[in-house]
């Protein structure tokens, strides 16, 4: 008996599934055979919960009842309007883990035990967590949570047969950016160093052009729609990719029966771009930096993430280490790969040799002191796992207890990092001197703080794990979470299509005039009464010929 784990991307912009089987890395397609499915969460018209490719149509269309980037909230007390609701980022997230899970099942016949997920490098202890419960909501256990640097990895060493390497992951997703110096030798991947940015990805580089887009038309984002500003994004966003094999390109958009338009040029696309390349540059020197390295070479690069496919981002990189980088494999797949490759392991199946993981820690773990100073125990990228000590003594004179507060964080005043739990502690009272004690952190590979107190005259030890209780749920409140999924009407996959180019039509509707707009309309009455006859063979052909129609349409935009 083998457990069916499957290995999840929970990106940002884009999510995706794969398994380890036959012996080798498969990713698994959702019902419109694309492996990238994007997260995001709409509610329809009944108020059922849609996610992935029909709900991004809806963005542009029901900006009010569509939610994205929501993984840049991942762990915070945000909460995201949807509807008549709010939703904290992880309540969102597991509807992106269960739409994932079931596609995967419907693919494999099979039912889907364990998931291991991905999560940017630097994400936090709360973060983490927060994923965690992401898949408790969604009804699956997840077996664990893998670095996403250390998943590229993973799936580097699986692709070539390379020799001993030392690798620098850059990850340039939709939203977050994590460059990290890993290294690969015998069965082991070991992180070396992190550093990320997850406020920076590629929705800043389609802002940016959108900005332009405004500032020469003498619009700004306050005197214009939100229905306005979507489908400058959604202009924007193409206008990106097409920079990718064109100099110039032209970006036109219809507000209100009025024509807006931008010629925007590769070079104006570098300078506008500036500040957020700059961005990265301090990304990858602080990477760099952390890892002791003086000098890369550009095979050393491993670009993952939609964004490195930016030729504006290969060609910064190529200025920045003074070679050409390269792109080689398919970098928005690659951490998926990863994450399937480790369920294969986690699984125990088939030829995948064990590898051992060795992880880092990605921020600073300490305590306060005098003062609200913050005082390091254990140092960011440490390699876990780790246990170090501090020598401290008690403030006052006759003090009879100490309390031993955790932070994590890179602050200097201890309140301005992420408090994570408390100790009190019972000290002799002394009025002649200071009563010594030494404060043992020891942080595992599951993230699990273990809190030690030892008072140095009576030798008496205290001990404490930090749960992180602030944001543990009941039992009763995970199976409402659960409950809530009741809502997400699994579309059958033949429905998904249908209603997938139904929401295109409306959004193509939206960006149309006049008399183009009353022949969308009755060519899609008549799709919709053609798809009520037609037979399950027809079906296919039917979709087929109507999606040719929108993409031509859309062309013309
Ligand atoms: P995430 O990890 O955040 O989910 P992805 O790795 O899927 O995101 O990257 C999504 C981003 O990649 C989007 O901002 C998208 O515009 C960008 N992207 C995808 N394909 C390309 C391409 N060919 N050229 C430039 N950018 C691209
Ligand atoms: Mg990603």
């Amino acid at each position: 008996y083998k457990k069916m784990i499957v290995g999840i991307d929970l990106g940002t912009t884009n999510s995706l599934v794969g398994v380890y089987q036959d012996g080798q890395v498969k990713l698994l397609p959702n019902a419109f055979g694309e492996y990238l499915t994007p997260s995001v969460v709409a509610l329809d018209d009944n108020d059922e919960i849609i996610v992935g490719k029909i709900a991004k149509e809806r963005l542009v269309t029901h900006p009010d009842r569509t939610l994205s980037q929501f993984k840049r909230f991942m762990g915070t007390k945000h909460e995201l309007v949807l509807g008549n609701r709010t939703y904290k980022a992880e309540e969102l997230s597991s509807f992106v883990i269960r739409k994932l899970v079931d596609d995967a099942e419907s693919f494999l016949g099979e039912k889907v035990e364990e998931v291991i997920v991905s999560v940017p490098a630097y994400f936090n202890d709360a973060q983490r967590y927060a994923t965690k419960l992401a898949g408790q909501f969604a009804g699956v256990k997840i077996e664990r949570i893998i670095n996403e640097p250390s998943a590229a990895a993973l799936a580097k060493k699986s692709m070539s047969n390379q020799e001993d390497q030392s690798f620098v992951v850059v990850d340039f997703g939709g939203g977050t950016l994590d460059i990290s110096v890993v290294e690969l030798f015998d069965n082991v991947v070991e992180i070396v160093s992190i550093a990320g940015d997850n406020r920076l990805g590629g929705e800043d580089f389609t802002a940016a052009i959108a900005e332009e887009f405004l500032t020469s038309n003498h619009l700004s984002r306050k005197s214009i729609s939100r229905e306005f500003y979507s489908k400058i994004l959604v202009q924007a966003e193409k206008a990106k990719l097409n920079l990718n094999i064109n100099e110039e390109v032209q970006m036109l958009v219809m507000d209100q029966e009025k024509e807006y338009s931008l010629d925007l040029t590769y070079q104006r696309f570098y300078e506008l771009c500036q500040p957020l390349l700059a961005r990265l540059k301090s990304v990858l020197d602080r990477a760099l930096r952390d890892a002791r390295y003086s000098y890369v070479s550009s095979e050393n690069f491993v670009l993952v993430g939609g964004t490195s496919k930016l030729r504006l981002v290969q060609d910064f990189l190529s200025y920045c280490i003074d070679q050409a980088v390269q792109l080689t494999d398919d970098p928005d797949k690659m951490i998926a790969k990863g994450c399937a490759l480790l369920a294969g392991i986690k699984g125990r199946q088939g030829e995948v040799r064990d590898l051992l993981l060795s992880d880092i820690c990605p921020f600073t773990l300490g305590t306060s002191v005098v003062g609200d100073r913050f005082s390091p125990i254990i140092e960011r990228n440490s390699p876990l796992p780790t246990s170090k000590k501090e020598h401290y003594y008690t403030a006052e004179l006759g003090q009879s207890q100490v309390r031993v507060e955790v932070y994590q964080g890179e602050m200097m005043k201890a309140s301005q990092n992420l408090f994570l739990g408390e100790l009190e502690v019972p000290v002799p009272v002394n009025h002649e001197v200071n009563e010594g004690l030494t404060i043992r952190f020891t942080y595992d590979l599951n993230g699990i703080l273990d809190v030690e107190v030892t008072i140095d005259s009576t030798q008496e030890v205290f001990n404490h794990v930090i749960l992180q209780e602030s944001i543990t749920l009941t039992e009763e409140e995970i199976k409402e979470k659960q409950a809530e999924l009741t809502r997400y009407k699994i579309n059958a996959q033949e429905t998904e299509v249908y209603r997938f180019l139904i929401e295109k039509a409306n959004r193509v509707y939206s960006m149309l005039l006049g008399r183009r707009r009353d022949e969308l309309m009755a060519e899609t009455r008549r799709f919709e009464e053609e798809v009520k006859q037609a037979s399950m063979y027809h079906l296919p052909k039917l979709y087929q010929s109507f999606s040719n129609y929108l993409e031509f349409l859309e062309r013309g935009l």
